[in-house]
């Protein structure tokens, strides 16, 4: 029998559990569901007492490691946290958020438990024998009377999805942020088994954060709009003028108003390297495409980009598509997008945020 265990860690604030968190709780219930296995959550914060009681309509024992040591992500202490919540739980299978705080540890841990581990998880499912499936890749080490656990990642630039399976216990999986629902309940009082963590000589001194970006923070993976900025910003317009303030405040004053997270095309970001006029707050983070980030948002809107294909590969994820490009005959008119308005982005960012501020008073 499979003992299922999800790793959860507190947000900025200490006391609520990160949205990627309780995603993965979503997950450990369906899966425990699937299997009829016991589950467990694991909490790391620095007063767990908040977050358990979001958890107590789960049914799942809760188990939590607390105090000053856990306030801030530390290899040292994440991982001695983290081994001890495995342990006490004699999971199995261990689900947790691949937020950056456990995707640091979770190898490490993996190995002191003698586990494997697989990251980039976007689905989990049990398969029970004899029904037929998707054929499993992967290590198969020995046939199994239990339900088989397969889980379901991308490859080669979200170019490939493979359905994985393994043998091997304790099997640490890594799920991928916005593919599962946040899970919400009514609080109400937990019981919290506090568990003692043995911890080792710590070396490192969290002294703060440093963000990758000054000023305006542009990249919010939990925003239900992604707004792209291609190189069309800077370019020379009908006028023979560039207008970059101009671009500059009418991509911002969007982005005030929506809370939409900004991504990029290269060529926009590329420029920066060029010596030319470029948007101050926009680095390579914010680049979409082959060789930038494939983020997931319910919605996009591209201005001012040509839509080609290595930019538009990064898009896999977004549902629901549209583009403002001056270009009839760009990417995103040859099916790249849902809906694409041949226009000046210009003119309708300038219409769209003045509407958007007429619907604030
Ligand atoms: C190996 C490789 C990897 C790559 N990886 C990536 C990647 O990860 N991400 C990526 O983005 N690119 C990538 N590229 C580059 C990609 O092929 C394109 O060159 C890039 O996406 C073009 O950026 P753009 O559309 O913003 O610029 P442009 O091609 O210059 O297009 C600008 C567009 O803006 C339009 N425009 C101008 N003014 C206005 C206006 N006022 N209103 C509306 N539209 C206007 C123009 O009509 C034009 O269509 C890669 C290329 C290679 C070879």
């Amino acid at each position: 029998m499979e003992g299922i265990i999800v790793l959860t860690h507190a947000d900025d604030s200490g006391a609520s559990l990160t949205k990627s968190s309780l995603e993965a709780v979503t997950a450990g219930l369906a899966l425990a569901a699937q299997l009829n296995a016991p589950l467990t959550i694991g909490i790391v914060a620095v007063d767990p007492e908040l977050a358990a009681n979001s958890l107590a309509s789960t049914g799942a024992r809760v188990i939590a490691v607390s105090g000053e040591a856990f306030t801030q992500p530390r290899y040292a202490t994440d991982a001695a946290a983290c081994e001890a919540l495995c342990r006490v739980a004699h999971a199995t299978i261990v689900l947790a958020p691949g937020s950056s705080r456990f995707s640091r540890v979770a190898a490490g841990v993996a190995h002191r438990l003698n586990g494997f581990i697989d990251t980039h998880i976007t689905a989990i499912a049990a398969q029970t024998p004899g029904v037929p499936g998707p054929a499993p890749l992967g290590t198969q080490e020995s046939a199994s009377p239990q339900p088989s656990i397969e889980v379901t990642r991308w490859f080669y630039r979200q170019r490939i999805e493979a359905v994985l399976s393994r043998d091997s216990r304790p099997w640490f999986l890594l799920l991928d942020a916005g593919t599962h629902t946040p899970f919400a309940a009514e609080p109400a009082a937990a019981t919290i088994e506090q568990i003692r963590v043995e911890l080792p000589a710590i070396r490192t001194t969290v002294t703060g954060l440093r963000a990758p970006q000054q000023g305006t923070q542009t990249i919010r993976p939990d925003a239900k709009l992604l707004f792209v900025a291609g190189a069309g910003w800077t370019k020379k317009q009908p006028d023979g003028q560039t207008h970059v303030p101009e671009a500059a405040s009418l991509i911002l004053g969007l982005l005030n108003s929506t809370s939409a997270s900004l991504g990029s095309s290269k060529s926009l970001v590329d420029q920066g390297g060029e010596g030319n006029a470029v948007l101050p707050f926009l680095t390579h983070l914010n680049q979409i495409g082959q060789t930038g980030a494939t983020p997931r948002h319910a919605k996009g809107l591209s201005t001012c980009c040509h839509g080609e294909e290595p930019h538009v590969v990064g898009w896999r994820f977004i549902a629901e598509r549209r583009a403002v490009s001056l270009d009839p005959n760009c990417g995103w008119t040859r099916g790249k997008a849902d809906v694409v308005y041949v226009a000046d982005a210009f003119q309708v960012i300038a219409k769209l945020n003045a509407l958007l501020e007429a619907g604030k008073g």
